[in-house]
């Protein structure tokens, strides 16, 4: 199976003497495809969470695994290449290169490895797909708010990851352009069948989800999968 399961990962940050527990033992499985919203106040530890799980950060202690892959015994080269080959990621801020139109940051990620010349057919597709198929050439500038948003999410599924992670993906979004978001990576998630695991502030986005966790202080407080005894 090619679940994506967390055991008992706990995250701390140390700094001027003082630790701080960001995630405390979770215990989380997350199955093949799903799509899933977390929510929870500020510091609560989702952001900690979803960098973990992307590799972005190791776990103080505990265990990743994808499937059979086990991040804990991978070097920095293989965790790259895994990261690379199964996660895609999208901000609250685009991260957009200025000077590259939208196609070129769609294609961006690709340039430093060896991949088939016609990924741009899938890149030109993928910005189809998210309503931008007469933006290709746009740069960032020339582009609102959504349909920047639209590009990184086009960039973060080009090299077709199983998993898309989002950290509060819009945050910067009115409420309109925020159910566009929201519907691209739910068509995404059914077509392309990457799983989605986004962070959210909006209690009614989160709550459309297939699957909704709430953190609180570095725990999971309740996942609507299962009951989760804090
Ligand atoms: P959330 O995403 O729910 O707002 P975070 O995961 O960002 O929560 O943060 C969880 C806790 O860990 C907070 O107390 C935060 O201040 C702390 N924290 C997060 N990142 C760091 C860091 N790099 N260094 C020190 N403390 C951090
Ligand atoms: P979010 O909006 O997702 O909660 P934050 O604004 O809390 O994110 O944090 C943004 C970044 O700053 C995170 O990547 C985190 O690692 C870092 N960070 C958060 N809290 C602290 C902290 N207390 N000390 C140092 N770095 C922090």
């Amino acid at each position: 199976k090619n679940d994506l399961v967390c055991k008992n990962i706990q995250k701390e940050y140390k700094g001027d003497g003082v630790t701080t527990i960001a995630l405390k033992e979770v215990d989380v499985t997350f199955r093949e495809g799903e799509f899933v919203s977390i929510v929870g106040p500020s510091g609560s530890g989702k952001s900690t969470l979803l960098s973990l799980i992307g590799t972005l950060d190791s776990p103080s202690k505990g265990t990743i695994h994808y499937g059979d892959a086990a991040l804990e015994k991978m070097k920095a080269k293989a965790l790259a290449d895994f990261r690379f080959e199964n996660i895609g990621f999208i901000f609250q801020q685009y991260h957009l290169l200025p000077t590259l139109t939208a196609i070129e940051n769609v294609l961006a990620p690709l340039f430093s490895r060896k991949v088939p010349y016609k990924k741009k057919e899938r890149a030109e597709e993928l910005l189809a797909s998210v309503g931008l198929g007469d933006k290709l050439h746009s740069l960032p500038s020339q582009l609102s708010g959504g349909q920047q948003q639209r590009v990184a999410i086009a960039r973060a599924l080009v090299h077709q990851p199983k998993w898309l992670l989002a950290d509060e993906p819009t945050g910067n979004l009115d409420t309109e352009t925020s159910e566009i978001i929201y519907d691209i990576l739910k068509t995404l998630n059914q077509e392309q069948g990457c799983g989605v695991i986004f962070v959210t502030h909006e209690p009614e986005l989160a709550a459309r989800a297939d699957r909704t966790i709430e953190m609180k202080d570095g725990v999971i407080v309740k996942d609507s999968r299962s009951v989760v005894h804090a």
